[in-house]
C-alpha cells in the first residue's frame, strides 16, 4: 500500500521569510543576523510596534506568488510523488489573499502535482496522512502519523521530534 504524506508550504518548501525580511529592510533599513533570529519567528524578532506590519506584508495580494523555492524541494518532491500519495497542506486561510498566489506558485514550480493534491485549509487537525512534514509543531497536536519537524531558525529549541534539516536530508530519510 502506498503511504500518504502531507507537506507544508511556508518555511518548508516556500520561503516567505526571506521576502518579508527584504520588505522590512526596504521599510525600516534593518537586517537581522542569524543570532537575532535564533529561536524566534521573524514576527517575534521585530519590535512589538512592527508586528502588524509583518501581518500587512503577508496579507498583501501577490506576496506569496513569487517566493523562492527551498533548495532541492522540486527534485525531491518529484521523487516523493512517485513513492507516496503526496499532498501539499497549507493553512492558507490565515491569509485569504494568498489562496490564488499559492495555487499559481504550486502549478509553476511543481507542475507534476495536480490540483487534487493541493489542500489549502484552515486548521490542520483534519490531516490524517501517514506522514507529515511541517515547521510548526502546533500542526502536529492531533496528528497520529509520523511527524517530521522541518528545521528552521524559529524551531531550533524544540525537542522531541525527528527533524528534517533540508530536502536533501528528506530524500535520505524518505526515499
Ligand atoms: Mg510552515
Amino acid at each position: 500500500m502506498q503511504l500518504s504524506i502531507a507537506i507544508d508550504m511556508d518555511e518548508t518548501i516556500a520561503d516567505p521569510i526571506k521576502k518579508a525580511r527584504e520588505w522590512y529592510y526596504r521599510d525600516y533599513g534593518k537586517t537581522f543576523t542569524p543570532e537575532e533570529l535564533h529561536g524566534k519567528t521573524f514576527t517575534e524578532a521585530v519590535p512589538p510596534e512592527h508586528k502588524d506590519k509583518i501581518k500587512e506584508y503577508l496579507n498583501t495580494p501577490g506576496f506569496f506568488r513569487d517566493l523562492d523555492v527551498f533548495p532541492d524541494a522540486k527534485e525531491v518532491l518529484k521523487e516523493l510523488n512517485q513513492k507516496y500519495k503526496l499532498y501539499i497542506v497549507s493553512a492558507a486561510m490565515e491569509f485569504p489573499d494568498s489562496l490564488r498566489d499559492k495555487y499559481d506558485w504550486l502549478q509553476e514550480h511543481f507542475p507534476f502535482l495536480t490540483w487534487k493534491q493541493f489542500c489549502l485549509c484552515g486548521d490542520k487537525s483534519i490531516v490524517q496522512t501517514d506522514i507529515m512534514i511541517d515547521d510548526l509543531i502546533r500542526n502536529f497536536t492531533f496528528f497520529k502519523g509520523k511527524a517530521y519537524l522541518y528545521h528552521g531558525h524559529h524551531n531550533v529549541h524544540i525537542e522531541g521530534y525527528e527533524r528534517i534539516l533540508n530536502w536533501e536530508d528528506a530524500a535520505k530519510k524518505l526515499l
